[in-house]
């Protein structure tokens, strides 16, 4: 299939192995808060892959990410007077009900960072040793000036932009342990409160980025196939993790594609945490099935940002119903409805960038014409390749 890789900045031939696998990394939630809209896009893009791989006789083993150590947890674990590993495990829980809830796959591997801890260790021993860290009163820190090509992928200009990004996504440019301040903590001392794992270093507890690498490289290997994540990783989470990762293990490319999904606005404001403006999936699956969800996020181009419309959402729920009554419609005893041509669009949509946008516009077209053709065609056959279709988009009424 062709995919868009973002570090190339163009589309790419993936093929599709029958003898191995592809493997396949998300980063997943920071668990201080239910699962919003946006989370549910960018998985069920991931989702959606995965099904038109296995359409096409392949395998994945997906491996999707909890990063239960982080700022923003912490923050919110104190502002609510909670311990933060008791916020994290309930905020788990409600994720892996929303997951449910959406029919997402379940990953081959959902590693937590906070039982993971071991395994960065050795990863940032080894960048220290390679020349690519230095460390500074207890804390460590990737050197970027060692990766010349560090941030490629973000395409912001020059160094300055780079940093103002950085700086707006967290990073603390005043940190005087830091030779630079676009170089990105490998390991930290904790601040007051917050858990703390020994390290050869001193006690503290890792940087945000490193979990990644080390999660990534030990269930999937030192070489990925497709990472993905929502585009706000672009950097500079995702380029950390290819200077890290490369600079360890010496293996170029970490990874074959990295795949990004466009983010989630809601009445002209980006869908986020600090605005307060976030619809959860727990109280839309409430308000309308998560069918009808899935079919209005897969109803945009999956790159693109796209502007959440509750009753456009709720629209959706008039395209299930019609898919509903043609699965289930009655034959007549006429000629053989054939869908070839509309179900043959639907698998070259999805194989060209996974457009399932306009894959869904063919599956319209095959669910209106079997139910104008109910009781006249036969349709039993045209039914069975709709099943099949709807399959790979997700719908829980195919199955
Ligand atoms: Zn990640």
């Amino acid at each position: 299939m062709q995919l868009f890789d973002t570090l190339r900045g163009h589309k790419a031939t993936l093929e599709i192995p029958k003898d191995r696998p592809l493997t396949l990394y998300v980063c997943g939630v920071t668990p201080y808060d239910t699962t919003h809209i946006g989370h549910a896009h960018t998985f069920l893009i991931f989702d959606i892959l995965i099904r038109y791989i296995r359409s096409q006789g392949g395998q994945v083993t997906y491996c999707q990410n909890v990063t239960d150590v982080d700022d923003p947890l912490f923050e919110r674990a104190n502002r609510d007077s909670i311990a933060w590993d008791v916020l994290a495990k309930r905020e788990v829980d409600q994720y892996l009900k929303d997951c449910k809830a959406m029919n997402f796959l379940t990953p081959d591997f959902f590693p937590k960072v906070s039982e993971e801890i071991s395994g960065m260790i050795p990863i940032i021993e080894g960048l220290l040793k390679n020349g690519k860290a230095y460390v500074a009163n207890g804390n460590v820190f990737f050197d970027v000036s060692s990766e010349p090509s560090y941030g490629e992928m973000a395409r912001l200009g020059g160094y300055e932009e780079l940093l103002k990004t950085a700086n707006e996504r967290g990073n603390n440019p005043n940190d005087p342990n830091k030779t630079d301040p676009l170089d990105f903590v490998l390991w930290r001392t904790s601040n007051p409160g917050e858990p703390t794992w020994p390290s050869p270093w001193g006690p503290g507890r890792p940087g945000w980025h490193i979990e990644c690498t080390a999660m990534s490289t030990r269930y999937l290997g030192d070489q990925l196939d497709i990472h993905g994540g929502g585009r706000d990783l672009v950097f500079p989470h995702h380029p950390s993790e290819i200077v890290q990762t490369e600079g360890y293990t010496g293996k170029r490319p970490f990874t074959r594609f990295w795949v990004h999904g466009g983010l989630t606005w809601l009445d002209g404001a980006k869908m986020s945490k600090s605005l307060g403006n976030l619809v959860f999936v727990r109280d839309a699956v409430l308000q309308q099935s998560p069918d009808s969800i899935r079919w209005y996020l897969a109803s945009f181009p999956y790159r693109e940002d796209f502007n959440y419309i509750r009753a456009d959402a709720k629209a959706a729920e008039g395209e299930i119903a019609a898919l509903v009554t043609a699965l289930s419609a009655p034959a007549g005893s006429g000629p053989v409805l054939n869908v070839n041509d509309d179900v043959a669009a639907f698998y070259a949509a999805l194989d060209d960038d996974l457009a399932m946008h306009i894959a869904l516009s063919h599956l319209k077209q095959i669910i209106t014409r079997i139910n104008a053709s109910s009781g006249t065609h036969s349709i039993s056959a045209a039914q069975q390749q709709l099943r099949a279709c709807a399959g790979v988009i997700g719908f829980k009424a195919a199955e």
